[in-house]
């Protein structure tokens, strides 16, 4: 077992942007904050992919959180600070219908993900399997055997993979603690990424709900202003299609998702991928910003999962995780 020589005040678990949000507020006070994922790259659900082709270019893709608002003016002057420095920008959707203002990154939702992360000591391709509380200190064990030392832990992931993160560390919550997030169930997902041959027929600014059995939500990422050199446009299946289909082959799930969208294509598809969201979003939530766990050392559990199902709650619980250690 190799041990990490950074010993850490504060290990954040999760580098979606409830983590990054939480970690930079921390780096911001003076303390010392490290930040692991297991995924390749940091943004977890603002997550963007590249589908690349010899002959039809590179498609970006907005694949996770399409656009996001800011109701709350904490989070409206945060938004307006990465308007500011370019990161962020209105999207001009649903205009006709909704008072709402949309935000998006300006060259991707993980784009922002990739801000917040700068001067911040970030691993990626880190999965946290277990922690224990030793010498006044918190061991937290990875998948490729390493360690990482910390006097304080944030997790962040889904609420189902923080309980086995806690339970294969043999830490107990009070029952009715317990109860109540165990029944935050999640909606599942099937995105679907399709690079095409020909710019869609999806109307600007790129971006349109849909009330069918099968699709949720169509996008042009070009349209959008993402993917200036690919013809890429993301589907996103309904939770009930997803919840029956998940151990469907991809290329059925193609088929049926394509064809519900021809409409809107209106050009061959070049090529696609197929990704499964099992937590997209939380059908209901905690209610309180943030969970607490004092024994048998400080453990601060936050996401979308407390206040709100978006990306605004996961920022305003990350945001009040970080402001309950400082205080
Ligand atoms: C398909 C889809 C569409 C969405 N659309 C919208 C939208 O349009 N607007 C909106 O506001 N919201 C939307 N959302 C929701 C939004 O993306 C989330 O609410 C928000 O991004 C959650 O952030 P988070 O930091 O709480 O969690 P996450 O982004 O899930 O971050 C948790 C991180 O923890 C990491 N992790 C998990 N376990 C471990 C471990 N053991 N060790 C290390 N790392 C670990 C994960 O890799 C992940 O990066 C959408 C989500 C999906 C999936």
């Amino acid at each position: 077992m190799t041990q990490k020589a950074s010993t850490s005040s504060c290990l954040v678990i999760g580098g979606g942007i409830s983590g990054l949000i939480a970690a930079t507020v921390l780096r911001d006070r003076n303390m010392q904050v490290t930040v692991v994922d297991k995924g390749r790259a940091i943004g977890g659900r603002m997550a963007t992919r590249r589908i690349r082709n010899s002959q039809y270019g590179e498609g970006i893709f907005d694949y996770g959180a399409q656009y996001f608002t800011a109701q709350d003016p904490k989070f409206q002057a945060l938004v307006n600070s990465w308007i500011q420095e370019g990161i962020v920008k209105e999207w001009s959707l649903n205009q006709q219908i909704s008072r709402k203002v949309y935000y998006r990154g300006v060259n991707s939702n993980r784009s922002i993900a990739q801000h917040l992360a700068e001067n911040l000591d970030v691993h990626t391709n880190i999965k946290a399997i277990s922690f224990a509380w030793q010498d006044d200190h918190w061991q937290v064990l990875t998948a490729n055997n390493e360690t990482f030392l910390a006097d304080v832990l944030i997790l962040t992931p889904p609420l189902p993979q923080t309980l086995e993160l806690l339970d294969r560390s043999q830490i107990q919550l009070p029952p009715e603690t317990r109860h109540r997030l165990e029944e935050i169930v999640y909606h599942p997902c099937i995105a679907l990424l399709a690079l095409l041959a020909q710019p869609s027929q999806i109307p600007s600014p790129g971006g349109m709900h849909l009330d069918g059995t099968l699709l949720s939500w169509i996008a042009c990422n070009q349209k959008k202003g993402i993917s200036p050199q690919g013809n890429a446009v993301t589907l996103h299946a309904t939770s009930e299609f997803s919840k029956i289909h998940w151990d469907i082959d991809n290329t059925v799930i193609a088929n049926q998702l394509l064809e519900a969208a021809s409409p809107w294509l209106g050009s061959s598809v070049i090529d696609y991928q197929v990704h499964r969201w099992r937590y997209s979003q939380p059908q209901t939530v905690y209610g309180e910003p943030y969970l607490v766990v004092t024994k048998p050392g400080p453990i601060v559990i936050c996401g979308d999962a407390f206040i709100q199902p978006d990306v605004e709650g996961a920022v305003l619980s990350g945001l009040a995780a970080a402001e309950y250690l400082l205080g």
